[in-house]
């Protein structure tokens, strides 16, 4: 580590005073919130104003898959900012033909064009609104246990409980279940009896809607904020071939699972399968300037050849942004990172949970791939009750809050959701910091047991 955190505890008091003057923070209840103040970041560690380090499990929104400032990426902002700061999006500019570039030579199949946005939930609005006047359709299904963003469209899409009090406005959303062999909706008992029911199910649910009436489906290749659900082998493969069937469009969702976090550039490439939208953000350019965008199908992009596409924002495609990926994606090239984090989740963590898993009662599942992990913690592991129920708040989420602060304790910052710890960190993690992040785990995994039965 090059950079050495330093105590100021003076400094840190002072950030902290003008946040809680003036900063209006999103997804809380403004008057019960500690935020940490931050002082600096370096590869998979952050630190706080007393010197504290934190091996960063996180990766702050699961975003951060190039780790901490990386130099190639800050030197490219750096050196963009000099040159070129911003345009308008209606300009072809050098940085954001070469960033189009290369995400279109990755991603899989003909998605060849891509529209740029500022973020996920930017994506996913614009997948939606292309699905719907290529097919002249209205409705969009989307998968219960599923996140796709917090604006309009996107937050209605979204499957999740925080959806229940902002959903006003769904219109045209149907929701379906997507499989989830360890809480399955289905009953089921094997991955290919789940495999088979939910796309029965789906098929179902497209029936009773109408086919002419569904522009699209939307599913997250790998759901990740919701629980990290891998799919079983076939169910995306039949989902796809559902879509062609009815001439619905298929969106797939890897704002949080492409960019190396599964191990391969995108989750789709371990099922074959390729979308006809598909939304990325994150580990574009693991965050450091605002960036996401949709990769478009030549047919879909076909459709707007001739009649114009509404939708863009005046940063689309930022300058700053597109330095940002093109050193991100070459560094990820150059550096073999993609491999690196497929390694690791192979031989490091995987196993490396599972073990831990023995050990600790309130773990009820451990499931994931590359650098993309859930623990699913259970309050009793015979029938699977969740340490903490849905959408718990105050005492009810002690528990969770218990394991979080052991975990801090330690060292650790983990990203803990509902009753699961996700580890999420990033895919330059090394084997030493893996297997350091899974000791502090390990141990702070004894507060969650205290409240198993
Ligand atoms: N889609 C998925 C799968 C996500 O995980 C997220 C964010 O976590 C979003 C969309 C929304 O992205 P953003 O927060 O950049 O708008």
């Amino acid at each position: 580590m090059s950079v050495q955190p330093s105590s100021d505890p003076a400094a840190g008091a002072a950030v902290k005073a003008a946040d809680r003057a003036h900063v209006f923070h999103s997804w809380s209840a403004q008057g019960l919130i500690d935020p940490l103040a931050i002082a600096g970041a370096e590869g998979s560690y952050f630190w706080d104003y007393d010197g504290k380090r934190y091996l960063d499990f996180s990766c702050q929104l699961v975003n951060t898959n190039i780790g901490h400032q990386h130099p190639k990426v800050v030197a490219a902002i750096q050196e963009q900012a000099a040159k070129l700061c911003t345009i308008a999006p209606g300009f072809a500019v050098d940085v954001r033909s070469e960033a189009a570039r290369l995400v279109a030579e990755r991603t899989p199949g003909d998605l060849d064009k891509i529209f740029f946005t500022n973020g996920g939930a930017e994506a996913v609005e614009n997948a939606v609104r292309m699905a719907r006047l290529h097919t002249g359709r209205s409705k969009v299904l989307s998968a219960y246990r599923s996140y796709h963003g917090a604006t309009a469209a996107a937050i209605n899409l979204t499957g999740d409980p925080r959806r229940w009090p902002s959903d006003t406005a769904s219109a045209g959303v149907v929701h379906f279940w997507a499989p989830f062999l360890y809480r399955s909706p289905f009953h089921a008992d094997s991955e290919a009896q789940e495999c088979e029911r939910a796309l029965r199910h789906l098929e179902d649910t497209i029936a009773f809607e109408g086919p002419q009436t569904i522009a699209a489906i939307i599913l997250e290749t790998i759901p990740g904020t919701a629980g990290i659900m891998v799919p079983p082998p076939g169910y995306l493969a039949g989902v796809r071939e559902i879509c062609d069937r009815y001439g619905i469009v298929f969106i797939l969702d890897e704002v949080m699972a492409g960019f190396g976090r599964t191990g391969h550039w995108f989750a789709a490439d371990h099922f074959g399968v390729t979308p006809d939208l598909l939304t990325f953000a994150k580990g574009v350019n693991s965050g450091y300037v605002p960036l996401g965008g949709v990769a478009i199908s030549a047919e879909i992009a076909a459709t707007f050849d001739q009649r114009p596409y509404p939708g863009g924002l005046t940063y689309s495609g930022h300058p700053l942004a597109c330095a940002s990926a093109i050193a991100t994606i070459n560094a990820m090239a150059e550096e073999g990172i993609v491999e690196n984090a497929a390694a690791i989740g192979e031989n490091v963590i995987g196993p490396g949970l599972r073990e831990i898993a023995e050990r600790h009662p309130s773990v009820g599942e451990v499931r994931g791939l590359g650098v993309f992990w859930a623990l699913d913690l259970v309050r009793d592991e015979e029938t699977r009750e969740p340490l903490v129920p849905y959408n718990a708040s105050g005492a009810d989420n002690q528990p969770m809050a218990d394991f979080a602060a052991a975990c801090k304790r330690g060292g650790l910052w983990p990203f803990v959701n509902m009753n699961r710890t996700h580890v999420v960190p990033p895919c330059t993690v090394t084997e030493a910091e893996a297997k350091e992040g899974l000791a502090i785990l390990d141990e702070a995994l004894g507060a969650a047991d205290a409240h198993t039965v």
